[in-house]
């Protein structure tokens, strides 16, 4: 142990080992290892321990960060551990996942002094998987129990989240999910070579031991009404994350060849699992042999392509209407793509799907050029004139983004207002929707975003749930309610 900090004079920038192309793409396993205990502690001694940390800033979570650098550094990995949990409950995996360099690392006042950030998220995720490893995460005891219920729709990280912290305030827990697994995207959309699926597991598995009820398979709003939670439960919180997917609309576009990123990325997560899954072995959704174009530039074309990689296709292009540096996606992840052979047509928009309706045969493609700056500086782009052509393929998988799906409708609750984006209106400051005792959190109040978001709208919705349950309770012991207001604090 260095037991000191400030030694990003003297230390190297180093990341956690990575798997090397040629063999990560021969699997699914998370390509990143975890640091060693020297690796971890000189990696964490680079910090300068600012006075104004602009990375707890650049935190959506606000984590102490340079307070558990500090620790790691000093070996006393335990009590970061405690640090690190304090403010968030998902944090090994924002550690493997989170992007960094647009957030904790990107502020780094290293990194914006040329000495390349602290590596921050793999610190994270050290520091917890060591929790996990040492038993210091046990299952959660709470002070007190308490009568009152809550009814989460949802098991993705805000569902997760809110649960963790509701159950340890000591109330009654039930996380209701229209999959088989929970965990939401963190299960079914994210890729194990980014997040392998037993540290999801482990964390969901603990809730279960804490006492929270999941109750899978149970899609609210058809197996059981919206109406008929309500009744059950004294509040309710609805983390049901964005599923509608945008799809293309060029001509060609509706053949059975072109598939929706999610479709894709579901069947092979649940391939993973071990499942059988008709549209994989009928090929459908399977890029084995195939040559594969994915429209779209963010994290979920990233995964797409990927994992077409790894299911064996004969080659993989991603298809982006702007260029590199205008991209949605981590840098990271652009740059593990082209490590593992992905090819990029960059400025480049879908203008027709080629071949007919069961099978493609290519792609149109308009090139495109950036505009001149706007005053933000914000570059549009525009076509260039007859600049055409056309690639092959046979799997077109589309990533154009998600919208809310239309809650009001189908939890037949009209009083549950949305924005004009489809997505739920909550009181400004605060988690409650407009219809009293109804809570929202994650993609579905903030639109398709990032799991430490959704970690945080969480945790906040949680506290703002407390508030109102334990206003409820006064309420009660002022009508004289006297069993029920016994519970409050
Ligand atoms: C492919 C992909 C890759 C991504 N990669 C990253 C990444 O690397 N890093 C990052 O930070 N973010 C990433 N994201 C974004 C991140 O996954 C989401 O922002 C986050 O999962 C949102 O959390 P949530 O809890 O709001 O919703 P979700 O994770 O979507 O969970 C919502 C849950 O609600 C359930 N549900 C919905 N409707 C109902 C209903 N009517 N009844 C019962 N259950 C219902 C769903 O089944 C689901 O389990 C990625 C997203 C995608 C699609
Ligand atoms: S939660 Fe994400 S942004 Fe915050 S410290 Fe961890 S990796 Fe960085």
């Amino acid at each position: 142990m260095t037991g000191e900090t400030n030694r990003f004079v003297i230390e190297k920038k180093k990341t956690p080992q990575k798997t090397d192309a040629k063999t990560r793409i021969t699997n699914f396993n998370e390509i990143y290892a975890d640091f060693k205990t020297t690796e971890a502690s000189h990696q964490s001694s680079r910090c300068a321990q600012c006075g104004v940390p602009f990375c707890q800033h650049g935190c959506p979570l606000q984590n102490n960060i340079p307070d558990w650098l500090r620790l790691t550094a000093e070996g006393r990995i335990e009590e970061a551990y405690l640090i690190s949990s304090a403010t968030s409950t998902l944090p090994e995996i924002c550690g493997r996942i989170c992007p960094q360099d647009r957030l904790c690392e990107g502020s780094c006042v290293l990194e914006q002094s040329g000495w390349e950030n602290v590596t921050i998220g793999s610190v994270e995720r050290y520091i917890n998987d060591m929790a996990f490893e040492n038993g210091w995460i046990e299952p959660i005891q709470p002070d007190v129990e308490r009568s009152q219920s809550i009814g989460i729709i949802g098991s993705g990280p805000a569902g997760i989240a809110a649960a963790d912290r509701l159950r340890t305030l000591g109330y009654k827990v039930s996380i209701y999910d229209r999959y088989d697994r929970p965990g939401g995207l963190l299960t079914y959309g994210i890729p194990s070579f980014k997040l392998e699926k037993h540290v999801v597991a482990r964390r969901t598995d603990r809730l279960a031991q804490s006492g929270v009820e999941f109750v899978m398979n149970c899609d609210i709003g058809n197996d059981v009404t919206f109406e008929e939670l309500r009744d059950k439960h004294d509040a309710i919180l609805v983390a049901t994350g964005v599923y509608k997917a945008r799809r293309l609309s060029v001509p060609g576009c509706g053949s059975k060849g072109v598939v929706a990123a999610l479709d894709y990325l579901i069947t092979a997560n649940k391939v993973g699992f071990g499942d059988e899954i008709e549209d994989f072995t009928s090929g459908r959704l399977n890029a084995k042999g195939k040559t594969v174009v994915v429209v779209g530039g963010g994290d979920t074309a990233m995964d797409c392509v990927r994992t077409a990689t790894r299911q064996g296709a004969k080659a993989v292009t991603c298809v982006y209407r702007r260029d590199r540096a205008n991209m949605p996606g981590s840098d990271r992840e652009v740059s593990n793509a082209e490590e593992e052979g992905v090819r990029f047509e960059w400025l480049s928009a879908p203008k027709a799907v080629l071949g007919d309706a069961e099978t493609v045969e290519g792609i149109k493609i308009q090139r495109m050029r950036l505009t001149t700056p706007d005053a933000q500086g914000r570059q549009g782009i525009e076509d260039i004139h007859g600049a055409e052509n056309d690639l092959p393929a046979d799997l077109i998988i589309e990533a154009l983004g998600f919208e809310p799906e239309n809650l009001p409708v189908m939890f037949n609750e009209p009083g549950l207002e949305v924005t004009r984006w489809g997505t739920i209106r909550v009181m400004a400051g605060e988690f409650q929707t407009m219809v009293p005792g109804v809570f929202a959190a994650g993609d579905i109040v903030r639109g398709a975003s990032l799991v430490v978001w959704a970690v945080r709208e969480g945790q906040d919705a949680a506290a703002d749930i407390h508030h109102y349950l334990k206003t409820q309770l006064l309420a009660a012991a002022n009508d004289g309610d006297a069993q029920l207001a016994g519970v409050a604090e």
